[in-house]
């Protein structure tokens, strides 16, 4: 993964200047804060990879904390995916740390705000608070609530923190600078009533502190070094800097901000990814044509795939939108090393080989991997009715198409070379059967008379193959920005996102394939058993499901590039 001795990113740059100044005793401690309020997608992934790779570089730690301040959208369900997410994309972690453990602690620093006269309990309500706030381009004006006495502030604070007011009545705002131009300074609230049963702390409190204040402080607890977060944060930096300056914490963290990671035809936001789920767009949080890890996952996506794409992109400052062809090609690297071929037909049309004994059944020695012997063989079986692909005939083929036609031989791959001699139809005219022969000195493949034969297409034996349900998946969107035009992204979701393919005809060995692990169909794609706990319940029964992990190559590179011909 990381190249011991290139100079990494930014942000790996400051570090090591950090330690060659002995910045923190040359002690570096980085944190991933999510809230747990959702899934973890791929753009957290980023987050992850960045602050455990610099924290394992550096023989540091990276905490895990949970920034679970907002109790009205938070659920213990959403932890616990968190951390199996992370520990699925390979990183280890502590014992996970919450600032909701740090209630108290934070607490007594707004008295201490409040005791420096740098906080005041304000009894504006929601519009009037928005209004004096002002704009971008409007300064706003102090509230009238602004010079309160000191034990005035104690005695509301308290009688907050007692549940004597209701939601909306007061809060509880930093003094900074009403006419600052950075509005993230003018008087930030800072604590609100919120009548809400938290996760972890039940109903001990009735009042919560804010993202901005909460987190500046949980880093300095912790003794973070360096607190890395994505750009929108780079407004709250002063905020930041100014709480942890006034309270005089002997830990102040340095915030660094990068760009997020945005990944073309898909969204990566969980209020979005939401959207999708709870109107039904997708099948639930782990559909496998989400960014989620968990869709991901399911899907077939490695944790290395994903580890190497973070690599690849790298860490910047730059905002931009990054192809998902990179995605795919990354996965498809990884895959190519790891995965198991087998045999598989989609859209299965059967062969009779009409010179093979009825009754007999051969055995076969197939590669796992091409290039692999260390990934060993298997046993497949040959019998006189198997099935190709019905792509792999066409009744009146041109001359490039080296598979099947009428008259054309074709290599069965590991098996035999055979011969199409005559075509069964329906009363529709449709291609129903085909009636081929086999010739019997071919076995593995080769002709002994030294003829050339260019096609190799792959089969399975209809005497034994399992019949499977493939889902076929594609992006997510039709555009590459899903809000092109300030258009809503659910007006660019692709129809044909999902495809799914009845009675498809898989080799036998597959009848017991684990969900995750991902095989490649010969010629076909890569796909994985589909996790059958998860959301279909209703095909437990049938045939196992196979989902698409990705294709062979890049379709949609091949089409773009047909396209400017
Ligand atoms: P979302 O908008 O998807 O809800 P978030 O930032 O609100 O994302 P958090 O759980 O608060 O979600 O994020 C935890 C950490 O992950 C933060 O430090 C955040 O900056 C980072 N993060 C979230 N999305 C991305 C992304 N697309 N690229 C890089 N880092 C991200
Ligand atoms: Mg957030």
């Amino acid at each position: 993964m990381d190249k011991e001795n290139t100079k990494g990113h930014f942000i790996e740059s400051i570090i090591r200047e950090d330690i060659k100044n002995n910045k923190n005793s040359g002690r570096v401690n980085t944190r991933f804060p999510p809230e747990p309020n959702g899934y973890l997608h791929i753009g957290h992934a980023k987050s992850i990879c960045l602050n455990f790779n610099m924290a394992r570089k550096f023989n540091g730690r990276c905490n895990l904390r949970f920034d679970d301040s907002n109790p009205a959208k938070e659920k213990q369900t959403y932890i616990d995916s968190i951390k199996a997410s992370i520990k699925w994309l390979g990183f280890e972690f502590e014992n996970p740390l919450f600032a909701s453990d740090y209630f108290d602690d934070l607490y007594d620093f707004a008295v201490e705000l409040i005791k420096k006269n740098k906080a005041y309990v304000c009894s504006l309500k929601g519009d009037d608070i928005r209004e004096y706030r002002g704009t971008l381009t409007e300064k706003g004006k102090d509230s009238p609530y602004r010079e309160r006495s000191l034990e005035e502030n104690l005695a509301l604070f308290a009688r907050m923190k007692n549940g004597e007011f209701d939601e909306g009545e007061h809060t509880l705002r930093a003094k900074i600078d009403m006419k600052s131009p950075n509005i993230n300074l003018r008087d930030p609230i800072i604590y609100r009533v919120k009548k809400a049963v938290h996760p972890r702390t039940g109903d001990k409190w009735c009042i919560y502190p804010m993202y901005d204040f909460t987190h500046c402080l949980s880093d300095s607890i912790e003794g973070i070094t360096h607190s890395l977060c994505s750009l929108e944060f780079e407004d709250h930096r002063p905020l930041y800097d100014w709480t942890l300056d006034e309270l005089e914490t002997p830990c102040h963290p340095q915030q660094i901000e990068f760009a997020r990671m945005n990944i073309n035809y898909t969204i990566l936001s969980k209020r979005k990814l939401q959207r999708l789920v709870d109107d039904n767009h997708v099948q639930g949080w782990d559909d496998p044509r989400l960014p989620t890890l968990e869709g991901m996952k399911r899907r077939g996506y490695t944790p290395e795939s994903i580890r190497n794409f973070c690599d690849a992109i790298g860490v910047s400052k730059k905002v931009s939108r990054i192809d998902m062809g990179l995605l795919e090609s990354c996965l498809r690297n990884d895959l190519n090393e790891k995965a198991p071929r087998v045999m598989g037909v989609l859209k299965p049309l059967k062969i009779i080989i009409e010179n093979y004994p009825e009754d007999k059944t051969e055995e076969l020695i197939a590669k796992n991997h091409p290039q692999k012997e260390e990934m060993g063989t298997r046993t497949i079986t040959f019998s006189r009715e198997i099935y190709v692909e019905r792509d792999d005939f066409m009744e009146d083929p041109p001359k490039k198409f080296f598979r099947l036609g009428p008259g054309r031989e074709v290599r069965l791959r590991y098996a035999y070379l055979v011969t199409c001699k005559d075509i069964i139809k329906d009363e529709n005219g449709n291609v129903t059967q085909l009636i081929c022969t086999y010739d019997p000195e071919t076995r593995g493949g080769n002709a002994t008379d030294g003829r050339k034969v260019k096609g190799t297409i792959h089969w399975v034996n209809a005497k034994d193959c399992i019949d499977a349900k493939m889902m076929l998946y594609d992006r997510l969107f039709r555009d590459e920005d899903p809000e092109k035009d300030k258009q809503d992204f659910i007006e660019n979701l692709n129809p044909e996102s999902l495809q799914e393919i009845e009675s498809c005809k898989l080799e036998k060995s597959l009848a017991n394939a684990k969900p995750e692990k991902v095989f490649q169909f010969e010629r076909v794609g890569y796909f994985c058993r589909d996790n059958m706990d998860s959301k279909m319940k209703d095909v437990a029964n049938s045939s196992p499901v196979f989902n698409r992990t990705v294709t062979m190559r890049d379709a949609w590179a091949k089409m773009a590039k047909n396209r400017t011909k």
